[in-house]
């Protein structure tokens, strides 16, 4: 550390992304919830036709049009209850440091960014405990005046509030703002989007990086009420008008309007999730009724999950292990291909094997 640096800074934990290995091939790659399959072909031939490369000269479109109307038209909501970010994590920056004038609450088992961005924007935040079996505990989420932040379906467990459930929460105190995100929403959950229409204290968070696997694209999106999204592009050309560059503007586009490509992606993913969640219960792993596209399991008999989380990345496969209270006996584990899934499968029952 300088002696440069803010004071206020200097006990800025930063949040730690999932390990990004270099001889990616050889790795079943199981722990950043990335999308086992490529983009779709028509984003990959949007950016090898159009002179695109080029064009890098020029700046961006700063009001992102074409990707807002796609991203309006596919949600049947319109264009100005939309704005976009480079990735759905700076919006949620910006919704902890233009939205918390009076705090914000999270459950303590959520998106780790959460607490980053309290702390980083010296936001003062409650946790709210996860209930025995991980799932949220919505009363206290009712009667906080705090900036209510949501990941639904929730981040590492998989488990979901229903939109009756988050409704409630949002009817609760018209007064204050809900954010739910639904970074996961689409692999089986279903969406709070239409739920902005008629709330103006809610803004609904998803991304491209997870369902439509565009993670090193970087596109995040809002939608709510015009005077939040207003807001929102307050926040966005105070801080940086081109936020998406010319390459994403591109890929986002062609992948919104793809969307047979994408029906087929997450229903893929859900399909092998169930076969990942009966094969991980059949050998005897405590999963939770995950909606998203990674399971979380743990609690074996015989192998706890820092052990398994080593043997596994001695085959080769890496899923994610958090040394946290409450976490630590489980694991959170990516769906990826139909054989990457099988693979996962042989490598644990080899190490069962092994253990007993
Ligand atoms: C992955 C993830 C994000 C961040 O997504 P980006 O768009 O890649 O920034 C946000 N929230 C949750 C819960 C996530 O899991």
């Amino acid at each position: 550390m300088s002696c440069f640096l803010d004071k206020k800074f200097s006990a800025l934990t930063p949040y730690t992304p999932g390990e990004q290995p270099r001889n990616a091939e050889k790795v079943i790659k199981l722990n950043t919830n990335e999308c086992p399959y490529p983009p779709s072909p028509a984003v990959i031939h949007a950016l090898s036709h159009d002179g695109e490369l080029s064009n890098l000269r020029l700046y961006p479109d700063p009001t992102c049009k074409s990707l807002i109307s796609a991203i309006a038209e596919s949600l049947s909501v319109s264009p100005e209850n939309v704005t976009v970010g480079n990735g759905s994590d700076e919006l949620l920056a910006f919704c902890f440091h233009a939205f918390c004038e009076n705090g914000a609450i999270f459950p303590d088992i959520t998106y780790g960014f959460y607490e980053v961005f309290c702390k980083m924007f010296g936001t003062a935040f409650t946790e709210v405990p996860l209930l025995d079996d991980f799932s949220v505990d919505t009363g206290a989420l009712c009667t906080s005046d705090a900036t209510v932040f949501l990941a639904n379906p929730n981040a590492p467990t998989g488990i979901t509030l229903s939109c009756d459930e988050i409704e409630r929460i949002i009817a609760a105190k018209p007064e204050r703002l809900v954010v739910v995100d639904e970074a996961y929403v689409d692999f089986g959950a279903e969406s709070a989007v239409r739920l902005t229409s008629k709330y103006k204290n809610l803004i609904v968070i998803h991304t491209m990086s997870k369902s439509r696997s565009l993670a090193g694209g970087r596109i995040g999106y809002a939608v709510a009420d015009k005077a939040l999204i207003e807001d929102l592009n307050l926040m966005r050309f105070s801080f940086n008008p081109y936020n998406i560059n010319r390459l994403s503007l591109i890929a986002g586009t062609a992948s919104v309007k793809d969307n047979e490509y994408f029906e087929s992606c997450r229903a893929r993913i859900a399909s092998s999730r169930r076969f990942l969640l009966d094969e991980l219960s059949g050998l005897g792993f405590y999963t939770t009724k995950s909606l998203a596209n990674f399971i979380f399991a743990g609690r074996h008999p015989k192998i706890s999950a820092d052990v398994l989380e080593k043997k596994l990345r001695e085959r080769n496969i890496l899923v994610r292990y958090f040394k946290k209270p409450r976490l630590s006996d489980f694991l959170r584990i990516t769906v990826g291909s139909e054989d990457e899934c099988k693979a996962l499968v042989a490598a644990i029952k080899s190490i069962l094997c092994e253990v007993s």
